[in-house]
């Protein structure tokens, strides 16, 4: 399960690191990007064949602290207006069929 997400974060970034150079990216321009995963974290790095090598950088433990997302106002769910009472969304199209 572990190895899995591994591979997947790999892939995730090794496909990154293609789309960056596609897009005409250097080598050094990319080397030292850092990839954080759920709890996994990479790096790029070039070697001295300036070829881009991605290695897994995770610590023993990864804390991230993520700023709160605002909350949504409540939201009718047939029409999308916006109220500030969840109740008053639940109403408003309750009666249309
Ligand atoms: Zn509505």
């Amino acid at each position: 399960m572990l190895t899995k997400q591994r591979s997947t974060a790999k892939e995730l970034a090794a496909k990154w690191v293609a789309q960056q150079q596609e897009n005409g990216r250097t080598a050094g321009e990319l080397h030292q990007t850092m990839f954080v995963y759920g709890d996994d974290v990479m790096q790029v790095d070039m070697n001295e064949n300036k070829e881009l090598h991605i290695t897994d950088r995770t610590p023993q433990k990864v804390v991230v602290f993520r700023k709160p997302e605002p909350e949504p106002g409540h939201i009718c769910r047939c029409c999308s207006m916006e109220y500030d009472h969840e109740k008053d969304a639940l109403h408003c199209c309750a009666y249309i069929d």
